[in-house]
């Protein structure tokens, strides 16, 4: 088969592997039929994430069909559609029976293109399979929670769950790139009073307000914390969230949440913050830091079957699988082609060569 490979730092080819195998009893293969590139994958082929070796098949957010079973899964058949997740449960660790997936210490947690072998590929070996993946409603599209895999869950979780974001509130997101604006897009299911929005670019604040957000703020123009401020009779938000991951906006978020709120970072980090003690300690904020968990992932979809979230819109830019490469180019200068989320989409499988088929057609020519 085809698939992504990582070479190390700044190196990736689509290229020839051998084709996934069962290895475990908890094991499923299954053909990938729509994937999507993560910022994260980014971070990967800049050498920022250096567990990832080279020859690993990079991508972590997938929706595909399953092919094969291994003896031990047992709610789940060949030809079901199941989306897969960032994040994979062993079901059995003291964290899994937590919900706490994202920690599992039973070799689930974050391992698709980071430890094992990842999603953007045309088959991928997933591990635990029975615990580790959610079966796609017929009615539903794999564009329509393909981003259940990654950036919804972790908003959610990370940003609104974390941040406790209730009605009323103002909510400030630092940051308007895809997990900003899944931020924007959840927090909205608790009716907040006001959204607020801040990022360098109008490109993305624009698409902020197109997600939901009620105020942006231009930081590279404007001062953040005043405006902030004035919109609140000087109290500061309620909830601040960071989704960038560099230490000025994390430092942002504690200079802007009110006594008594809430920071939650979602961003990855990679250099030391300044967490400000002397100015904090006597505001009761709360601060929160997390990797998704995806104990929501179920929820969601059920708001997404149900009409009441819709995640398509962050689908700005469609590629065939095998173009994966072009679609990296794209997902990659998102500063000029405004790509939120890049889908890439396989043959489908009904339409794929199979080699009887293609006798007959000979013949029949
Ligand atoms: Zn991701
Ligand atoms: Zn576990």
């Amino acid at each position: 088969m085809k698939a992504l490979v990582y070479h190390g730092p700044g190196q990736k080819n689509w290229e020839d592997v051998p084709d996934p195998k069962i290895q475990e009893p908890t094991d499923a293969v299954v053909r990938i039929d729509s994937a999507t590139i993560c910022g994260t994958d980014l971070h990967i082929l800049k050498g920022d994430v250096p567990e990832v070796k080279p020859g690993t098949i990079l991508g972590h957010e997938a929706v595909g069909t399953v092919v094969e079973t291994g003896s031990a899964v047992t709610t789940l058949e060949v030809g079901d559609r199941v989306l897969i997740s960032c994040i994979t449960s062993c079901g059995r660790c003291s964290f899994c029976k937590e919900q706490r997936y994202g920690l599992c210490t039973g070799g689930g947690g974050w391992i698709f293109g980071h430890l094992i072998d990842g999603l953007q590929a045309e088959y991928a070996r997933v591990p635990f399979a029975d615990t580790s993946v959610y079966r796609v409603p017929d009615e539903l599209t794999d564009e329509q929670v393909l981003f259940l895999a990654d950036i919804l869950p972790t908003a959610y979780e990370v940003g609104v769950l974390n941040g406790d974001v209730g009605p009323g509130d103002t909510v400030v997101v630092v940051g308007a790139g895809p997990i900003g604006l899944a931020t924007i897009m959840t927090a909205r299911l608790y009716t907040p009073g006001r959204i607020v929005a801040i990022d360098l670019a109008d490109s993305r604040l624009a698409q902020a307000i197109e997600f939901g957000a009620d105020v942006t703020i231009n930081n590279g123009r404007e001062d953040a914390v005043a405006r902030v401020f004035e919109l609140t009779d000087g109290l500061g938000a309620d909830v601040a969230v960071e989704a960038v991951g560099v230490p000025e906006t994390f430092e942002l978020c504690a200079d802007l949440v009110r006594p008594g709120g809430r920071v939650a970072n979602v961003g990855v980090h990679g250099h030391p913050a300044t967490l400000h003690l002397e100015k904090l300690w006597i505001r009761d904020v709360t601060m929160k830091t997390g990797l998704v968990d995806t104990f929501t992932t179920p929820r969601l979809l059920k708001l997404i079957a149900e009409g009441r979230l819709d995640a398509t819109p962050f689908a700005t830019h469609r590629f065939p699988l095998d173009e994966t490469l072009s679609a990296y180019d794209t997902f990659a200068a998102a500063a000029e082609t405004h790509a939120l989320k890049v889908v890439l989409e396989a043959e489908p499988a009904a339409h794929a060569a199979v080699p009887g088929e293609e006798a007959l057609a000979v013949a029949g020519a």
